[in-house]
């Protein structure tokens, strides 16, 4: 599996690719903003473009993903609670922020325990409320990616409206701290981490 990031925005979201070597098919995680630098990254590996995930629908992971749709044709995948975020910059958090957004549909909504795939690589989808309704990560054996759920030490903001602690909380410990300590875990911002190093270390949900 290729796996590599850019970060895009100011707010420093990590926007992936991750493609099957063997297919040369990838999808695209949290596009964003930044879209010449998205389309470079693109550009530079070949990959064919099947998805474009969004872990969920704040503007800092969606931003791009009007042009990305535009560009590639790809499908784009979000879970229920948050698709609506595609057209509504309340909901994004775009109009907070005074940045504009270009509305976009999702092609697939997803749901806790479906699985997709990209070339030969499945990955699934776990449903993780609590930054936002719609939070996902997406498994695949040895590697998370977990959107604004859990950070290198942290988790991901519950002081927005309709995120809650308690909700981040269960989704962390019945949902990701039940995977093998030594998936990575390739967070929505900031450095890639272990599920067990943050059982041990995670200053907000111990295991
Ligand atoms: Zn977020």
């Amino acid at each position: 599996m290729h796996v590599e990031n850019i970060i895009v925005t100011a707010f420093s979201t990590n926007c992936y690719l991750v493609g099957d070597e063997e297919t040369k098919q990838a999808m695209v995680i949290d596009p964003g903003g930044d879209w010449e630098a998205v389309k470079k990254m693109v550009d530079d590996r070949g990959y064919n473009i099947k998805y474009i995930v969004c872990t969920h629908g704040h503007n800092d992971h969606i931003l791009a993903v009007k042009n990305l749709k535009d560009y590639t044709n790809a499908s784009i995948i979000i879970q229920d609670k948050d698709k609506k975020c595609l057209q509504n910059p309340l909901y994004s958090g775009a109009l907070m922020f005074g940045l504009a957004q270009e509305e976009c549909f999702e092609d697939i909504v997803v749901f806790d325990g479906e699985v997709f795939n990209v070339g030969n690589i499945a990955f699934k989808v776990i449903h993780t409320p609590g930054h936002t309704k719609g939070g996902m990560c997406l498994y695949t054996t040895g590697h998370l990616f977990s959107g604004d759920t859990l950070f290198y030490g942290t988790v991901g903001r519950t002081d927005f409206p309709r995120a809650s602690f308690d909700e981040i909380k269960s989704s962390i410990k019945d949902k990701l701290y039940v995977l093998p300590d030594d998936t990575v875990v390739y967070p929505g911002h900031g450095r890639k981490t272990t599920i067990g190093h943050e059982k041990k270390n995670n200053m907000y949900v111990k295991a």
